[in-house]
Protein backbone atom coordinates (compact mmCIF):
# COMPACT_ATOMS: atom_id res chain seq x y z
CA UNK A 1 0.00 0.00 0.00
CA UNK A 2 1.29 3.57 -1.06
CA UNK A 3 1.93 6.23 1.71
CA UNK A 4 -0.90 8.70 1.39
CA UNK A 5 0.62 12.18 1.54
CA UNK A 6 -1.40 14.07 4.09
CA UNK A 7 -3.96 16.13 2.83
CA UNK A 8 -4.31 19.88 2.84
CA UNK A 9 -5.78 21.39 6.19
CA UNK A 10 -5.43 25.39 5.62
CA UNK A 11 -2.39 25.37 4.48
CA UNK A 12 -0.68 22.96 6.49
CA UNK A 13 -0.32 18.73 6.41
CA UNK A 14 -3.18 17.44 8.64
CA UNK A 15 -3.76 13.65 10.00
CA UNK A 16 -6.85 11.58 10.62
CA UNK A 17 -7.15 11.61 14.35
CA UNK A 18 -8.60 8.65 16.54
CA UNK A 19 -7.73 10.01 19.78
CA UNK A 20 -4.50 12.46 21.42
CA UNK A 21 -4.26 11.94 25.31
CA UNK A 22 -1.62 12.59 27.77
CA UNK A 23 -0.72 8.94 30.32
CA UNK A 24 2.28 6.94 30.75
CA UNK A 25 3.19 4.34 27.98
CA UNK A 26 2.26 0.88 29.08
CA UNK A 27 4.28 -1.21 27.32
CA UNK A 28 7.72 -1.63 25.81
CA UNK A 29 11.27 0.27 26.57
CA UNK A 30 9.27 3.11 27.99
CA UNK A 31 6.65 1.71 30.29
CA UNK A 32 6.02 3.49 32.64
CA UNK A 33 7.08 6.47 31.40
CA UNK A 34 4.72 9.89 30.47
CA UNK A 35 3.42 10.48 27.04
CA UNK A 36 1.40 12.08 24.73
CA UNK A 37 -0.67 9.49 22.49
CA UNK A 38 -1.31 10.47 18.97
CA UNK A 39 -3.69 7.80 17.69
CA UNK A 40 -3.82 8.11 13.55
CA UNK A 41 -6.98 6.47 11.55
CA UNK A 42 -6.39 4.00 8.86
CA UNK A 43 -4.36 0.17 8.88
CA UNK A 44 -4.48 -2.31 6.32
CA UNK A 45 -3.53 -5.11 8.43
CA UNK A 46 -6.39 -5.85 10.09
CA UNK A 47 -4.87 -8.40 12.80
CA UNK A 48 -7.09 -10.55 14.20
CA UNK A 49 -6.24 -9.70 17.88
CA UNK A 50 -6.12 -6.02 16.87
CA UNK A 51 -7.69 -3.68 20.35
CA UNK A 52 -7.85 -0.96 18.27
CA UNK A 53 -10.30 -2.08 15.29
CA UNK A 54 -11.84 1.50 15.49
CA UNK A 55 -9.28 2.97 13.68
CA UNK A 56 -8.66 0.52 10.48
CA UNK A 57 -10.87 3.27 8.66
CA UNK A 58 -9.95 6.93 8.28
CA UNK A 59 -13.39 7.54 7.47
CA UNK A 60 -15.51 9.84 10.01
CA UNK A 61 -12.02 10.92 12.01
CA UNK A 62 -11.30 14.51 12.17
CA UNK A 63 -8.30 15.88 10.07
CA UNK A 64 -5.95 17.75 12.38
CA UNK A 65 -3.17 19.49 11.53
CA UNK A 66 0.51 18.84 12.66
CA UNK A 67 1.12 22.27 14.12
CA UNK A 68 -2.23 21.64 16.07
CA UNK A 69 -1.75 18.40 17.18
CA UNK A 70 2.45 19.38 18.10
CA UNK A 71 0.78 22.49 19.56
CA UNK A 72 -1.85 20.09 21.94
CA UNK A 73 1.13 17.86 22.87
CA UNK A 74 3.40 20.78 23.93
CA UNK A 75 0.75 22.08 25.87
CA UNK A 76 -0.10 18.43 27.95
CA UNK A 77 3.23 19.12 29.38
CA UNK A 78 4.54 15.47 28.03
CA UNK A 79 8.23 15.16 27.36
CA UNK A 80 7.79 13.22 24.16
CA UNK A 81 5.29 12.17 22.06
CA UNK A 82 4.04 8.16 20.84
CA UNK A 83 2.63 8.14 17.33
CA UNK A 84 0.57 5.56 16.67
CA UNK A 85 -2.86 4.07 14.86
CA UNK A 86 -3.88 2.22 13.67
CA UNK A 87 -0.64 2.14 11.45
CA UNK A 88 0.30 5.31 11.38
CA UNK A 89 2.83 4.73 8.64
CA UNK A 90 0.11 4.76 5.90
CA UNK A 91 0.39 8.35 6.05
CA UNK A 92 3.74 10.86 5.04
CA UNK A 93 4.90 11.75 8.77
CA UNK A 94 7.23 13.74 7.73
CA UNK A 95 5.56 16.87 8.92
CA UNK A 96 4.33 15.28 11.71
CA UNK A 97 7.65 15.10 13.38
CA UNK A 98 9.02 18.51 12.24
CA UNK A 99 6.25 19.96 14.07
CA UNK A 100 6.80 18.06 17.35
CA UNK A 101 10.39 18.45 17.14
CA UNK A 102 10.30 22.22 16.65
CA UNK A 103 7.65 22.12 19.67
CA UNK A 104 10.59 20.23 21.84
CA UNK A 105 9.16 17.20 21.72
CA UNK A 106 10.80 13.73 21.79
CA UNK A 107 8.94 11.60 18.61
CA UNK A 108 8.41 8.09 19.72
CA UNK A 109 7.00 5.77 16.65
CA UNK A 110 5.12 2.37 17.04
CA UNK A 111 4.25 0.69 13.82
CA UNK A 112 4.13 -2.65 12.37
CA UNK A 113 7.23 -1.80 10.18
CA UNK A 114 5.42 -2.56 7.20
CA UNK A 115 4.41 0.67 5.45
CA UNK A 116 7.27 2.92 4.05
CA UNK A 117 9.13 4.69 6.76
CA UNK A 118 8.81 8.65 7.11
CA UNK A 119 9.41 11.08 9.74
CA UNK A 120 12.28 11.67 11.98
CA UNK A 121 12.14 9.67 15.13
CA UNK A 122 13.95 9.56 18.39
CA UNK A 123 12.63 6.12 18.83
CA UNK A 124 11.34 3.32 16.49
CA UNK A 125 9.38 0.20 18.21
CA UNK A 126 7.95 -2.55 15.24
CA UNK A 127 5.42 -4.67 16.27
CA UNK A 128 5.58 -7.49 13.34
CA UNK A 129 2.62 -8.81 11.96
CA UNK A 130 2.09 -11.87 10.33
CA UNK A 131 1.41 -11.43 6.55
CA UNK A 132 2.69 -7.97 6.81
CA UNK A 133 6.07 -8.15 5.63
CA UNK A 134 8.80 -6.01 7.49
CA UNK A 135 9.96 -3.27 4.92
CA UNK A 136 13.83 -3.28 4.17
CA UNK A 137 14.24 0.36 6.27
CA UNK A 138 13.38 -0.74 9.25
CA UNK A 139 16.23 -3.05 9.82
CA UNK A 140 18.93 -0.38 10.52
CA UNK A 141 16.07 2.11 11.50
CA UNK A 142 13.86 0.80 14.49
CA UNK A 143 15.42 0.65 18.21
CA UNK A 144 12.63 -2.09 19.64
CA UNK A 145 11.04 -5.18 18.17
CA UNK A 146 7.78 -5.80 19.93
CA UNK A 147 6.29 -9.35 18.97
CA UNK A 148 2.88 -10.43 20.36
CA UNK A 149 2.64 -13.87 21.47
CA UNK A 150 -0.67 -15.78 21.07
CA UNK A 151 0.32 -19.06 20.63
CA UNK A 152 3.40 -21.47 21.10
CA UNK A 153 3.42 -20.68 16.76
CA UNK A 154 4.71 -16.96 17.65
CA UNK A 155 7.93 -17.75 19.06
CA UNK A 156 9.38 -18.81 15.70
CA UNK A 157 7.65 -15.91 13.99
CA UNK A 158 9.36 -13.98 16.52
CA UNK A 159 12.84 -15.37 16.04
CA UNK A 160 12.37 -14.98 12.19
CA UNK A 161 11.71 -11.55 12.86
CA UNK A 162 14.40 -11.22 15.36
CA UNK A 163 16.98 -12.41 12.40
CA UNK A 164 15.81 -9.28 9.94
CA UNK A 165 17.53 -6.52 11.99
CA UNK A 166 21.14 -5.99 12.12
CA UNK A 167 23.20 -8.08 14.91
CA UNK A 168 22.47 -6.43 18.26
CA UNK A 169 20.23 -3.37 16.52
CA UNK A 170 17.14 -3.73 18.77
CA UNK A 171 15.95 -4.71 21.80
CA UNK A 172 14.16 -7.47 21.86
CA UNK A 173 10.48 -7.95 23.78
CA UNK A 174 7.83 -10.78 23.74
CA UNK A 175 3.82 -9.75 24.68
CA UNK A 176 1.62 -11.73 25.57
CA UNK A 177 -1.98 -11.17 23.70
CA UNK A 178 -4.30 -9.65 26.37
CA UNK A 179 -7.02 -12.34 25.53
CA UNK A 180 -4.52 -15.45 25.75
CA UNK A 181 -2.70 -14.59 28.82
CA UNK A 182 -4.12 -16.68 31.03
CA UNK A 183 -2.92 -19.77 28.86
CA UNK A 184 0.11 -17.98 27.61
CA UNK A 185 1.66 -16.04 30.21
CA UNK A 186 3.60 -18.52 32.03
CA UNK A 187 4.70 -20.43 28.31
CA UNK A 188 6.07 -16.89 27.50
CA UNK A 189 7.79 -16.26 31.07
CA UNK A 190 9.51 -19.85 30.30
CA UNK A 191 10.62 -19.27 26.63
CA UNK A 192 12.41 -15.54 27.95
CA UNK A 193 14.02 -17.73 30.67
CA UNK A 194 15.49 -20.08 27.88
CA UNK A 195 16.35 -17.32 25.22
CA UNK A 196 17.93 -14.81 27.54
CA UNK A 197 18.25 -12.54 24.34
CA UNK A 198 14.29 -11.96 24.80
CA UNK A 199 12.49 -9.12 27.50
CA UNK A 200 8.82 -9.52 28.75
CA UNK A 201 7.10 -6.62 27.87
CA UNK A 202 2.95 -6.55 29.87
CA UNK A 203 0.29 -3.82 28.81
CA UNK A 204 0.63 -2.49 32.33
CA UNK A 205 -1.83 0.61 31.01
CA UNK A 206 -4.73 -2.56 31.07
CA UNK A 207 -3.34 -4.18 34.21
CA UNK A 208 -3.88 -0.17 35.85
CA UNK A 209 -7.06 -0.02 33.44
CA UNK A 210 -5.87 3.15 32.04
CA UNK A 211 -5.60 4.43 28.56
S1 LIG B 1 -1.29 -3.51 12.84
FE1 LIG B 1 -1.98 -2.75 14.85
S2 LIG B 1 -3.75 -1.39 14.39
FE2 LIG B 1 -3.34 -2.63 12.55
S3 LIG B 1 -4.76 -4.38 12.75
FE3 LIG B 1 -2.77 -5.02 13.62
S4 LIG B 1 -2.90 -4.56 15.82
FE4 LIG B 1 -4.58 -3.45 14.78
Amino acid sequence: MAVVPPPACGEAAAYPLVEAFYSLQGEGFHSGMPAYFIRLAGCPVRCDFCDSKQTWSVTGFPRVSAHELADRAARSGAPAVVVTGGEPLIHDLTALCEALHAAGLACWLETSGSQPLTGRWDWICVSPKHGAPLQAAFSRAANELKVVVASEADFAFAETCARFFEAGRVLQFLQCEWGEAGRMQPVVIDYIMSHPQWRLSLQTHKFLDIR
